[in-house]
């Protein structure tokens, strides 16, 4: 197999090939690090690259395989052995730096594997790195990275969307096979979106927070993103379940994900928010999520209207409860547990120090936020409101699945915006999340799948949304869409 025919394959093919033993996990794995090497420069979509570790485990998978092989063992080993994949930087991966995108953690090493990580390692997947984000998830763009800016592999000028903009364009510029995100406010599906890959965004409790760098933890999942949703389902399904040590992952058991083949949506409604249409919206965002709408309807789907009257609520609400729960977990980095310190005297300046130096000015900007709203005085006014509405906001939810099976809209108001374009204004940055904050706030499932591309080339994301756990029927609708359409399979050119 040729190296640009071997960059072309899904994670579902390429496990198919491994199992086969036409294509070995060295072979794979080399040529994903020969192109991290060749095009990371352009897109700086990796933080951090294990090219030793990564060789090391496809080496162990290769033998893994051999060993069955000649055992003639017809048991089947798990899709994602010896497969090459990137894990957002704030996940721990016992032995990789963990920046989370900040100065703060600057030479802070895990000695262990967050939950998630683990059950990818135990499936004998490959770790290739760790993938650029904004600082502790916080951000649309990856422009708060203290590292520097990821860039779009469909156009460097533009942004990959965030916080999981490196691993949505490592995947997108074919720098791994998949990738872990987190989605907090929609930090997995809208950078899918902007790169044109598939991502899923879990339940909240579906999979284990455990050894995730945590942001705003009663919205906190982590997510996979992949070259369409098989790929992602593979992902996800391996990383999801109950774990002992995070006492909010469910007790669900987690369904087998069926994906046939078969493109048929009879029987199967779909919802359509006329909240999620509103003015600012980019015409060509519309249209192609409008037309995928009359895809899914010509596989048999019904598509019908909903209304989700508190949606215009959920920047307000999301932007008090995560900065709230970011600026009490964020307490934890003094410079005396981990990472860089900055010396002084006094402890209390060794403390504002460190953190004034190190905390970059978004991350900041929301302790500031999140200390104001609980604090003594304003806490009802604020907070305690804020975690009202964001039940109203559930409710919305609650009432469109007694209608409806799956929730169809655009993921952003707009394609991937150019560098500083929202850097300036912190509220117009905020106002991007709009269509993506509803899911978390709720806690339901959502992925994003590409539905086209507007004028300028870039591709447009459509997200699908579905009752809490429910999320084997949400892929399955999803899937279908991709087996009538080839958006997913598209790639941008290798970046120069
Ligand atoms: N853009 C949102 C924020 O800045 C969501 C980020 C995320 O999902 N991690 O908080």
């Amino acid at each position: 197999m040729g190296v640009d025919d071997l960059l072309q394959l899904t994670l579902a093919d390429a496990a198919a090939a491994l199992e086969a033993g036409r294509l070995s996990s060295l072979e794979l794995t080399t040529a994903y690090l020969e192109r991290i090497e060749k095009h990371d420069p352009a897109l700086h979509a990796y933080l951090y690259v294990d090219r030793e570790g990564a060789l090391e485990r496809a080496a162990a998978a290769d033998t893994r395989y051999r060993e069955s092989h000649q055992r003639g063992s017809k048991q089947p080993k798990t899709p994602l052995l010896g497969i090459p994949i990137a894990v957002k930087d704030v996940l721990c991966v016992a032995g990789m730096p963990c920046t989370c995108g900040s100065r703060i953690l600057e030479g802070f090493i895990p000695p262990y594997h967050a939950t998630s990580v683990a059950r990818l390692w135990e499936a004998g997947a490959v770790i290739l790195g760790k993938t650029n984000t904004d600082e502790f998830a916080m951000g649309s763009s990856t422009e708060n990275s203290a590292y520097g800016a990821t860039r779009n592999p469909w156009n460097i000028d533009r942004v990959p969307g965030g916080s999981s903009g490196g691993s949505a364009a490592a995947v997108a510029g074919r720098l791994a096979l998949a990738a872990l995100g987190t989605d907090t406010g929609g930090s997995v599906r809208q950078p899918a979106a902007f790169c044109g890959v598939t991502g899923i965004k879990p339940t909240y409790g579906r999979v284990s927070r455990y050894g995730l760098v945590a942001y705003g933890s009663s919205l906190d999942v982590v997510g996979a993103l992949g070259r369409d949703v098989r790929d992602s389902a593979l992902l996800f399904g391996a990383i999801a379940g109950n774990d002992p040590r995070d006492s909010t992952t469910a007790e669900a058991a987690v369904p087998e994900i069926l994906l046939e083949d078969s493109p048929e949506l009879a029987g199967v409604t779909v919802g359509v928010p006329d909240e999620y249409f509103i003015e600012g919206i980019q015409p060509e965002v519309e249209a192609r999520v409008r037309e995928a709408l009359e895809t899914m309807e010509q596989l048999g789907a019904a598509v019908e209207r909903v209304r989700m009257p508190h949606t215009e609520y959920a920047v307000p609400v999301y932007y008090i409860i995560a900065p709230a729960e970011a600026s009490a977990n964020l307490a934890r980095y003094d410079g005396v547990r981990y990472g860089p310190r900055v010396a002084a005297e006094e402890m209390w300046e060794v403390l504002r120090g460190t953190r004034g130096e190190k905390f970059g000015p978004e991350v900041k900007r929301r302790i500031m936020l999140g200390t104001y709203a609980l604090s003594a005085g304003y806490f009802d006014a604020y907070y305690g409101q804020a975690q009202k509405v964001r039940t109203l906001i559930r409710q919305d939810f609650e009432q469109a699945f007694e209608q409806v099976d799956v929730i169809a809209a655009p993921v952003a108001p707009t394609t991937a915006f150019g560098f500083g374009e929202h850097t300036e204004d912190p509220l117009s940055m905020y106002l991007e999340d709009v269509f993506s904050l509803p899911a978390n706030l709720a806690g339901v499932p959502g992925v994003t799948v590409p539905v086209g591309f507007d004028a300028a080339g870039l591709p447009v994301g459509m997200q699908l949304m579905g009752p809490p756990f429910g999320e084997a029927s949400l892929l399955r609708v999803a899937h279908a869409y991709q087996t009538v359409t080839d958006w997913h399979r598209r790639s941008p050119p290798d970046p120069v």
